[in-house]
């Protein structure tokens, strides 16, 4: 018999992104459906289609990543970012509807199972995933288990009584607000002109411009002091950086924030806690999906 495939699911809020994945983590196929914002229904049709149009004998599970808070024991959706699926079991909705095991995770949680199991985490017990967007997000693993609860890094203090949050988010000075692509957008538009975005921060700073590279060292230090308070919490054998600005802005920000990172952190992690670049890039949701199928499908064969 063939070995079996899963479809993994990465749900948007804007778009809908499914894919054939083999348990090495390849995708073997993907289909994308710009999913319309509005009723529940509608995203569910939209979600409905983007595993259809993947659906083959050899398809044994699904996995879904949602930008969502879900219940740590029924896996019930709880809360949705942008999406009007509260209080829904999404997994047991998908499951009737299909007949095939169907296993569901927090968006963040399905890269950092990516990250951890096939990318730059492989072998650590303990790591922590930064995702630097337009937001920051990510997730923890601890003791060899992805951490399930509701982990909004991007929403730690990093400077006390600092800017005002975004989105609706009423804090202030968090990590998000202070090193994501958007803070990076704002000092560019403060540097160089209403124009002006992230990617010319980077490229100025990496062709030695000293404005923009100031900037970097600002955001680094909030990022490092971040992952400094991050390892004296969960000590974690490395921190991996992924994300859009995370990943461009890599060789600007990585060494930079694990000095920082270092010199916060308590004994023994002040000289060996490493921060390293995320691997798996924008797939990472779509592959921690497909590894979520498959733990859905293994669970059957356990029980
Ligand atoms: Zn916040």
């Amino acid at each position: 018999m063939d070995a079996p495939l899963v479809i993994g699911v990465d749900v948007g809020g804007t778009k809908i992104l499914s894919g054939v994945v083999d348990r090495d983590g390849t995708v073997l196929s993907r289909h994308l459906v710009e999913s319309p914002d509005g009723s529940g229904s509608t995203v569910l049709t939209a979600l409905e289609e983007s595993i259809e149009a993947l659906l083959d004998e050899r398809v044994q599970a699904i996995g879904i990543g949602v930008p969502a808070n879900l219940d740590r024991e029924s896996r019930k959706v709880l809360q949705a970012t942008n999406l009007p699926l509260d209080d829904f079991d999404l997994a047991e909705y998908v499951r009737a509807r299909f007949g095939l095991p169907v296993g569901i995770e927090n968006d963040a949680g399905a890269a950092t199972l990516a990250e951890w199991k096939l990318g730059a985490g492989r072998g650590a017990s303990n790591l922590v995933l930064l995702t630097l967007g337009t937001g920051v997000g990510g997730g923890i693993v601890l003791d060899g288990a992805l951490y399930r609860g509701w982990a909004e890094i991007g929403h730690m203090v990093v400077l006390a009584g600092g800017p005002p949050c975004q989105g609706n988010c009423h804090g202030h000075g968090h990590l998000e607000t202070l090193a994501s692509g958007t803070a990076a957008d704002r000092a560019a538009q403060q540097l160089f002109g209403a124009e002006a975005d992230a990617r010319e921060l980077v490229d100025r700073a990496l062709a030695g411009d000293e404005a923009a590279e100031a900037r970097f060292d600002e955001i680094a230090g909030y990022l490092g002091a971040a992952i400094g308070s991050l390892a004296n919490l969960f000590d974690p054998e490395l921190v991996v950086v992924g994300g859009g600005f995370g990943e461009a802005a890599g060789d600007l920000l990585l060494e930079r924030a694990q000095a920082v990172a270092r010199k916060e952190a308590l004994a023994p992690a002040d000289g060996t806690l490493r921060v390293v670049s995320a691997e798996l890039g924008t797939d990472a949701g779509l592959i921690g999906a497909g590894l979520v199928g498959f733990a859905a499908l293994d669970a059957l064969g356990t029980t």
